[in-house]
């Protein structure tokens, strides 16, 4: 199948009263109909970034400095914002982690659901109304009827959530944009939200970018994962390649800082050190000085990209010696 997105080289910059800050330096990806790619990385990545970079709905200080973000055949790096509000109302719909703050306090559910119907999709008030009612029954909210006629106040954070997916559902998108959707949500509902999104994705064949610090929501949903750091890409695999064959010593250290559910405060080999600023200028490779593998040459040169499986690239020299050596890595996550 062909791909539904793609991005290449995408350099996405913030003007500050400090100068420029690249939060996206070059990043590449894509995703096909009916995939679902995690982007993961501790807070500050960038991996938000990219994604409202995607949507065209970043910051008035930021901007897209080079790159390509093709949709469908469209770059969407070059539309006007009343075309990107368009696609943003049709085609690709977004979904964040605190559902209060994107819906409207003052507005009741029914009325947040007929809006995009109405606006997009031409029906009539009492076509919108019924098939908001159907939206509500697809993302499994009992009584649809009633909580039409709701303040977002009146439901629970995972009922909330649950709303902004039918909102986001309205307009039929191709690509569905989900960040740390379940982040403020408890466990259980966490689980629910990520079964729906899935189930969702499955029925109506959407692609999905899931935006997540979290390697567990990684291992629950996604098919194809990319890892960022400090702006960058440094791996990108299969979840399987991910999980079973991590390369990237920051991908391992994911891994091993996945929380004990015994001990949730406590992280099993977190990565040490933080991340950088983004103004920060590191040379070589961006992760060298928190890298316990790192070399004299980490410091001063760029890793390039290596491929190290099918479709499984990583950014680290480590991988050099291992083509020199003619083998497979074999560097194997215990
Ligand atoms: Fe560590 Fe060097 Fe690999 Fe960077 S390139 S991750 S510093 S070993
Ligand atoms: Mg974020």
């Amino acid at each position: 199948t062909t791909d539904l997105l793609s991005v290449k080289n995408l350099v996405t910059a913030f003007r500050t009263s400090d100068g420029e800050l690249s939060a996206v330096r070059g990043v590449s990806f894509s995703v096909k109909k009916g995939e679902t790619l995690c982007i993961v990385g501790e807070s500050g990545c960038g991996k938000s970034i990219t994604s409202l970079s995607v949507m065209g709905l970043l910051p008035s200080n930021g901007y897209i400095k080079e790159g390509m973000i093709d949709f469908e055949g469209r770059d969407l790096a070059k539309l006007s914002q009343e075309k990107l509000r368009s696609v943003r109302g049709k085609d690709i719909s977004m979904i964040f982690q605190e559902p209060m703050t994107a819906l409207n306090p003052v507005l009741t559910i029914g009325y947040q659901l007929r809006e995009p119907l109405m606006l997009h999709h031409q029906l009539s008030k009492s076509k919108a109304h019924k098939e908001g009612i159907e939206l509500l029954k697809q993302v499994g909210i009992p009584y649809p009827e009633k909580r039409m006629k709701q303040y977002p106040h009146e439901l629970s954070g995972g009922m909330r959530q649950r709303v902004m997916i039918a909102i986001s559902l309205a307009c039929h998108p191709r690509l569905l944009i989900a960040d740390e959707p379940t982040t403020a949500l408890d466990v259980t509902i966490q689980a629910q939200i990520l079964d729906l999104i899935q189930d969702l994705k499955d029925k109506l064949g959407m692609g999905v970018i899931m935006v997540t610090h979290d390697m567990g929501v990684v291992a629950e949903v996604a098919n194809r994962v990319m890892v960022m750091y400090a702006g960058e890409k440094v791996e990108e695999g299969t979840v399987e390649s991910i999980f079973n064959s991590p390369q990237h010593p920051y991908t391992r250290g994911l891994l091993n800082s996945v929380p004990n559910i015994d001990e949730p405060d406590f992280e099993l080999e977190a990565i040490p050190g933080s991340l950088p600023n983004l103004n920060e200028d590191i040379s070589g490779c961006r992760f060298h000085p928190r890298c316990p593998f790192a070399t004299e040459r980490c410091a001063v040169e760029k890793p390039r990209e290596f491929e190290v499986g099918k479709d499984h690239k990583v950014k680290c020299w480590l991988q050099e010696v291992e083509e020199d050596a003619n083998s497979r890595p074999s560097i194997v996550h215990s």
